[in-house]
């Protein structure tokens, strides 16, 4: 297979960074906010507790005490890139917990305080798949006419067996609805999934990404299972219930599932990030630059590139998808 050439980029993969340079002709920093959102998978509404692998801290910013407004977060945020002669534009990436769990009017305040700022060209929303509707999806749609917009969209697994060990508190067939409600609106829909996660098998992991490939869907993060202390994940992986793929295993699946996604989804993610005070494994998953070299290693050694195995069976899916 060729290289695609909309990529523009020296990378076997469709990374985020090429993406954003390939869309606004400039260099584009995401801003992490932390808007002060619970989740319901904690609170008590789906389920107490949260996931499974989940360390229900929040951001470090909220770690050190009361959260300063939206707006103030974006103010700082894109003081840190001032002195970069390149530094240009701004998503507004509201990550911590279920950025969609409240009243619409109280998000749309929430999301305006970012979205109003000067070279903020954007929104990326995180939440869960059972935390949006009808009216929340209009006002992302809204802003969409004007500004760039990616919602996120926790999944993990495509296998409800998974979702229900790692306590998610939603199916699959929630997730493909979400899907569903989300597509057609001008928004950009990326999903995470997690390598790693106790009883899965490399295909089982790859029927996620096929699953995923054959859904319109524009982006993908993904990670290794992390063992957080205070987690239930770390109490297994401490007695020894679990364990967790080593960095080889992890690489080598990484590029399996790149093959089978198809070439325009945007990799925005390959490895996970922070914890490293409460991280009891992989310790190889601390170095971040490691990975990468080891994924694009792999890519180079097959001769391979995202899509290369993307086919029938995203088509096959994708023909069900009207009846999903
Ligand atoms: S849905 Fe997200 S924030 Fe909520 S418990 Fe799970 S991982 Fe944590």
């Amino acid at each position: 297979m060729p290289k695609p050439e909309l990529w523009k980029n020296r990378k076997r993969y469709y990374d985020f960074k090429s993406f954003l340079v390939n869309r606004f002709g400039c260099k584009v920093y995401k801003l992490q906010i932390d808007a002060g959102f619970t989740c319901p998978n904690r609170d008590g509404k789906v389920a107490e507790g949260g996931c499974a692998y989940c360390d229900g801290r929040g951001s470090s910013l909220r770690q050190k005490g009361p959260l300063p407004p939206v707006a103030e977060q974006v103010r700082s945020g894109k003081s840190l890139y001032r002195n970069l002669r390149d530094a240009a534009k701004f998503i507004a990436y509201f990550q911590t917990f279920t950025n969609t769990y409240g009243p619409v009017e109280k998000l749309r305040a929430l999301y305006d305080e970012a979205i109003l700022q000067e070279d903020v060209i954007g929104l990326s929303i995180g939440t869960r798949p059972d935390c949006i509707d009808e009216e929340i999806l209009n006002l992302l749609q809204g802003y969409a006419k004007t500004k760039h917009i990616w919602i996120e969209y926790g999944l993990q697994s495509i296998h409800d067996r998974t979702l229900e060990r790692m306590n998610r508190g939603h199916d699959a067939a929630a997730f493909i609805e979400a899907v569903r409600k989300t597509a057609g609106r001008g928004l950009f829909i990326c999903t995470h999934i997690i390598v790693g996660l106790p009883g899965e098998t490399r295909e089982q992991i790859l029927e996620t990404a096929k699953t995923i490939a054959a859904l319109p869907i524009d982006g993908i993060k993904i990670h290794c299972l992390l063992a957080l202390r205070g987690t239930e994940v770390g109490r297994l992986y401490e007695e020894g219930s679990i364990t967790l793929p080593d960095m080889g295993d992890y690489v080598d699946t990484v590029c399996d599932i790149l093959e089978v996604l198809p070439p325009a989804t945007v990799i925005q993610r390959l490895t996970a990030e922070g914890y490293r005070d409460i991280c009891l494994g992989p310790d190889w998953a601390a170095n971040k630059l490691k990975v990468l070299n080891a994924i694009d290693r792999e890519l180079e050694k097959r001769d391979t590139y995202q899509g290369a195995k993307y086919d029938v069976t995203g088509n096959r899916l994708q023909a069900l998808w009207g009846s999903l």
